[in-house]
């Protein structure tokens, strides 16, 4: 449930409430908005039928909240979350482009593909140190080496960087790295993986699974945030279905269907959802159209010789043109793309 507190609360109202709903043995949540604080009340709600909290000082309203996801819906907050990372805003009208090739696979071609991005306009580079690939025989990612060449791309291009986490084990090394992580469809609902990085402070992109509902993506996206990190940041890359001429299908009415629902920000990638370069650009446009809040895009100076995912990379130059077109709808659209360039190395 949510307890509603009277506009204004005092420092003192506010933590009495939290105090109490721990005393009762629950978790309680804040979100302090623009308007109103509200306190979300995580547990098995029988317990608090019998305790009147609209008695409690300083609180207006307590609402059920019939969802299923609590934290990630738009009862607990109704305006949308703005997720920062190292000034660059993803969210609430700040659309987010992230770029980057696939993997990473070696410094001359990670930095020149950095490089490529950064004056295109991308504001967080992304690039795959540990890969979740179909085979085992397939690059499986360069690992922790792959991680201090992005770390060290994101430093030289001043750029927050991505990268995706596939294993609990693997987290506070990529944590040390990164400044953004990244949960793959397969690992959607992979619910130990998405517990333990409800435990650190670092914003979180979820992709949908390729045969997840939104609800069970906004589900995926509650488990992280009932560990703490509301730093959740969702991503459309499409589901599986019987069209077989793009990788994937792109469900484009999932971000205004998902931004109904929870107040998170959702992401638009179109490279895994379709697989192919000729129709990423219209997708891309496309999903900021529909709302989006930024887009993932691979991009390769050399596809042919990617490791990973080369046939659906666009060319620097490609990605460029994209970005600009971006740039203007978000223009109309009354969004901005903040740019990297205010970053203090
Ligand atoms: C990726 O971003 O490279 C990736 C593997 O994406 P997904 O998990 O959406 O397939
Ligand atoms: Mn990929």
């Amino acid at each position: 449930m949510i307890i509603v507190l009277k506009p204004q609360p005092t420092p003192d109202q506010i933590q009495h409430v939290l105090e109490r709903i721990e005393e009762l043995g629950f978790q309680p949540h804040l979100s302090q908005g623009v308007s109103r604080t509200i306190i979300g009340v995580i547990g098995d709600e029988r317990k608090l039928e019998a305790t009147p909290l609209q008695a409690i000082d300083g609180v207006e309203q307590v609402i059920p909240v019939l969802k299923p996801f609590k934290l990630a819906s738009r009862e607990f907050r109704p305006e949308p979350t703005v997720i920062e990372v190292k000034g660059v805003r993803i969210g609430g009208g700040h659309l987010g482009i992230i770029a980057g090739p696939c993997a990473i696979e070696c410094e001359e071609s990670l930095f020149g593909i950095a490089e490529a991005v950064r004056n295109a306009g991308a504001n967080i580079l992304r690039g795959g140190a540990f890969k979740p690939r179909t085979s085992p025989y397939s690059f499986q990612g360069m690992g922790e080496d792959g991680l201090k060449l992005l770390k060290a791309a994101g430093e030289r291009f001043s750029m927050p960087t991505i990268t995706e986490v596939m294993d609990p084990r693997q987290l506070d090394l990529v944590c040390e790295y990164a400044d953004m992580l990244q949960i793959g469809a397969r690992n959607m609902q992979n619910f130990d993986l998405l517990k333990e990085v409800g435990r650190t402070d670092k914003p979180v992109m979820l992709k949908r699974g390729m045969s997840a509902t939104v609800k069970d993506l906004l589900m995926s996206a509650e488990y992280i945030m009932s560990q703490g990190n509301h730093k959740v940041i969702l991503c459309e890359r499409g589901v599986r279905s019987f069209e077989d001429s793009t990788r994937n299908m792109m469900d484009l009415s999932a971000i205004p269907n998902a931004q109904g629902q929870s107040h998170l920000p959702i992401i638009a990638d179109p490279s895994h959802a379709t697989g192919r370069p000729d129709l990423i650009p219209a997708m891309a446009r496309a999903s900021v159209a529909a709302g989006a809040d930024g887009v993932h895009i691979e991009v390769h100076t050399c596809p042919e010789k990617a490791l990973s995912d080369g046939p659906q990379a666009l060319l620097p130059d490609q990605f460029a043109a994209l970005v600009d077109d971006l740039r203007r709808l978000a223009d109309v659209l009354g969004r901005t793309v903040d740019s990297c360039e205010s970053l203090t190395v």
